[in-house]
């Protein structure tokens, strides 16, 4: 942790908002603007790659091997972001802003082993703070870090925010400010509905849940060391004009901050999961055990699960996995089949899960009678549901995804919008 007295900002700009040299040039005036603006205050960048690069990389290794080892693979993927740290770097030095690029490994950002998916375990910040007490601005290349033994790693896709967000805890940053291509947190993907509201402020839990099910302007892993350290963490856009943090953006906030909490803040969809149907399985609850015992021996990640009685003593069981995982779960379904009892195996890969997050869900009825009936009226089936305390997630067809997504923005955002009158 750090022990400098004088406050700092962390400011993360994403692929979009770093994606060619003119929006390189547009961050560094961003950041100027900043300093000139507050120059009491420090500023620490992080970035991520130019958009489409890391893409690029993954199916470059994938040109080139079936399958690639991870430790080769994060050497790769860490280069995108070599590239857009040291422009900027450049840039800001040449308008007389002194900067310094620094990778995962330079800026001690120590995580596990699990390539392409490693955790960050701590951020030692001398070599960051050591660039601030020159007066220079640290540019740190995000979704890298290195593991004890010196291997370069990075964080999962969508990376750069948790490097933003550790990187402001370990500096006791005053705000860790996503940069990106939207002006902040929506009701719902303002890409696919046009009727999706800007959000003032939302909860940390309801981020939480919003990001994991597919809300993917803030990840998932960054919402939790935010709340976890307390970082006052904000998104808001490279492109709109304002240069003022805060401004036009949302701030994720603690529960008790939020005096409203509308029943649904944010309606989320994702594309990535598969359904695996189970036919005419023996009902019992041995059975039932075996199967997903087979499934979670080989770490499948089973999402929702449903059964349905065909006859007497038979079940049809569907779950959903990861789609990246369906064919590895498909394998070991069928080839258990026999040890079950089972009739078939099949796998579902047109699906897509909608789901509705909020808080206020935990006082109010209906809201599963309000989601169904807003379906309903679209003529949306659904196939399978789950629900937990704030959220309810229901999976249908992928044809109907972005409808359903509208349907729900159309049936709940706009009590989001009256609860944020009443708080003005
Ligand atoms: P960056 O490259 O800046 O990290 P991302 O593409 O990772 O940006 O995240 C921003 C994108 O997240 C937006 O362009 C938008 O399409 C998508 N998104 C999905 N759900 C939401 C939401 N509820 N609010 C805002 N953006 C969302
Ligand atoms: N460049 C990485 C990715 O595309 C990390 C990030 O953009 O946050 O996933
Ligand atoms: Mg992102």
């Amino acid at each position: 942790m750090s022990s400098r007295k004088s406050p700092v900002v962390v400011m993360k700009f994403g692929g979009t908002s770093v994606g060619d040299v003119t929006r390189v040039k547009h961050v560094a005036d961003i950041v100027m603007a900043h300093r000139r603006e507050r120059p009491d205050v420090a500023v620490v960048v992080v970035l991520s790659a130019m958009a489409g690069e890391t893409n690029k990389l993954v199916a470059l290794a994938k040109s080139c091997v079936d399958e690639p080892s991870g430790r080769e693979m994060d050497v790769l993927l860490a280069s995108g972001e070599q590239v857009t740290v040291a422009l900027l770097a450049m840039r800001l030095s040449a308008l007389g802003f002194p900067a310094k690029s620094l990778l995962g490994a330079q800026a001690k950002i120590s995580t596990s082993g699990q390539h392409t998916n490693a955790m960050i375990e701590e951020v030692e910040t001398d070599s960051i703070e050591a660039v601030l007490a020159e007066g220079g601005v640290p540019v740190i290349a995000g979704f890298q870090g290195v593991t004890e033994g010196g291997d370069i790693t990075t964080l999962g896709r969508g990376g750069s925010d948790i490097t933003a967000v550790a990187v402001a805890a370990a500096l006791r940053a005053e705000a860790c400010l996503i940069y990106t291509d939207v002006r902040g947190v929506y009701s719902a993907d303002p890409r696919i509905c046009r009727g999706a509201r800007l959000l003032d402020r939302v909860a940390h839990e309801e981020m939480l849940e919003m990001a994991s099910l597919g809300a993917k302007v803030l990840h998932t892993r960054s919402v939790f060391f935010a709340m976890r350290y307390g970082v006052p963490l904000a998104v808001l856009s490279t492109f709109g004009g304002s240069f003022v943090p805060g401004v036009n953006g949302t701030w994720i906030v603690n529960e008790d901050e939020l005096m409203e909490k509308p029943v649904v803040t944010g309606v989320t969809h994702r594309l990535d999961e598969a359904r695996l149907m189970i036919q005419s399985m023996p009902s019992d609850i041995s059975t039932m055990a075996r199967l997903f015992s087979l499934l979670g021996e080989r770490d499948i990640l089973v999402d929702m699960i449903s059964q349905e009685t065909v006859s007497p003593g038979l079940v049809n069981v569907s779950l959903t996995v990861a789609d990246d995982q369906s064919s590895v779960a498909l394998d070991i379904a069928r080839s258990s089949v026999p040890e079950l009892g089972a009739g078939g195996v099949s796998v579902e890969r047109n699906i897509a899960k909608v789901s509705v997050v909020g808080l206020g869900m935990r006082r109010h009825t209906d809201v599963a009678g309000r989601t169904f009936r807003a379906l309903e009226k679209h003529g949306i089936d659904l196939q399978m549901v789950n629900t937990s305390e704030i959220k309810i997630s229901v999976l249908v067809a992928r044809k109907h995804c972005e409808a359903a997504v509208r349907a729900l923005n159309d049936e709940f955002a706009p009590e989001v919008s009256e609860c944020f009158d009443a708080l003005a």
